[in-house]
């Protein structure tokens, strides 16, 4: 198969658009019109135009020195809290898993010690690597099937912690391929919420995560080990693990839970093409099995409408969605 043959109307430098995107400079791996239906914990989705998987951090500086200015940029992990939409994203698609991989001790002292992970690590390992080290406080990690840079851009958590309670440094890259350190203080952090401080961002446009630093407290192997079994235990137990879903779609609401307020409104096991609100966690939307992305979104917002109208309660989402509908389409 001819991989440059659909290389769109953007003036690319050479050797960009190659199967293995090369050549002098560049050692990753570029796809094109990648299906993010295998990319993606739901499943489904449109195609990316342009899929790039760096080979490492220097990599990626390279690739993003090298992008026409105008090209839309997305940087994901494992794709376990998104949607790409039926008609697919015409931008890049840079997908970090796996890639930016450091996982190291960086010091120890008497009360802890602070790990150094990379973006593409996925967190379940973050998790398994602290309790090894005997250090504590991230066990929550291990049920989120995600990669540390999606867990920084969403401020993850669970079971009482966030992300963002153990950063004490972030290492970022922007579009021009620049990396920075930056300390919590740059952003403002909230429930699956990280918001850039306009003061510590001037003339910055756009910058991703790609490693941090997290400080955590002396602990113990084996209580830790417990700890993460506990969690993964109730997971299995409360959530619909057996098919394709992103986690919680919604954000919950203060002082209450999204789950309990879609239940309220007899939403559970609501259908919508190949999607139905889960019968077990009524925040988790599952794909049955042929699910459109247009299916899900669709479900999203009837969800959204229905608790509306019931309660008076808007639903934020807390799932990312991106790309485009489908050609002449519209949601179902
Ligand atoms: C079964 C299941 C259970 C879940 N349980 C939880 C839970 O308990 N708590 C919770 O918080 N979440 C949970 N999630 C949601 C999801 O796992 C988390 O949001 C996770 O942090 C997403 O990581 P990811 O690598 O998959 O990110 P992706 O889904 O790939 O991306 C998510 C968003 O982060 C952005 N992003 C990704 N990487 C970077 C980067 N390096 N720099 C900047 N932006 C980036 C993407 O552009 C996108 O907007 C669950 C999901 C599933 C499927």
């Amino acid at each position: 198969m001819d991989l440059t043959s659909d290389a769109g109307n953007v003036d690319y430098p050479e050797g960009y658009l190659s199967g293995r995107a090369n050549m002098d400079v560049l050692r990753g791996e570029m796809r094109l019109n990648e299906p993010m239906g295998k990319h993606t914990s739901w499943r489904t989705g449109g195609m990316a135009r342009r899929y790039y998987i760096p080979a490492d951090l220097d990599d990626l500086s390279h690739f993003l020195q090298r992008l026409p200015a105008d090209e839309p940029v997305y940087m994901i992990g494992l794709g376990s809290n998104l949607l790409v939409r039926d008609g697919g994203v015409s931008g890049t698609v840079i997908a970090l898993h796996a890639r930016l991989n450091e996982l190291e001790l960086m010091y120890r002292d008497q009360a802890g010690g602070t790990i150094f992970v990379g973006a593409g690590v996925a967190c379940a390992k973050v998790a398994r690597f602290a309790a090894l080290h005997q250090l504590t406080g991230i066990e929550f990690l291990a049920g989120i099937p995600g990669t540390v840079g999606g867990a920084l851009a969403m401020n993850a958590g669970c079971y009482g912690s966030e992300t963002w309670d153990f950063v004490e440094q972030v290492k970022v890259i922007d579009r021009a391929g620049m990396i920075r350190l930056r300390k919590p203080v740059a952003y403002e952090v909230g429930y699956r919420s990280v918001q850039r401080t306009a003061e510590s961002f001037t003339g910055v446009k756009e910058e991703w995560f790609v490693g941090g630093s997290f400080r955590l407290k002396n602990g113990d192997e084996m209580i830790s080990r417990q700890t993460i079994k506990q969690f993964l235990t109730l997971r299995v137990t409360t959530q619909p693990l057996d098919k394709p879903n992103a986690g919680s779609v919604f954000r919950n609401p203060p002082g209450d839970y999204a789950a309990r307020l879609i239940e309220s409104c007899g939403l559970k096991g609501a259908i919508v093409g190949g999607a139905m609100v889960s019968l077990k966690h009524a925040n988790f939307i599952i794909n049955t099995g042929c699910a459109s992305a247009s299916d899900i979104e669709t479900l999203i917002i009837r969800v959204q409408e229905n608790v509306a109208r019931e309660t008076g309660i808007h639903l934020k989402q807390e799932v990312r969605i991106i790309g485009e509908a489908r050609e002449g389409g519209r949601l179902s």
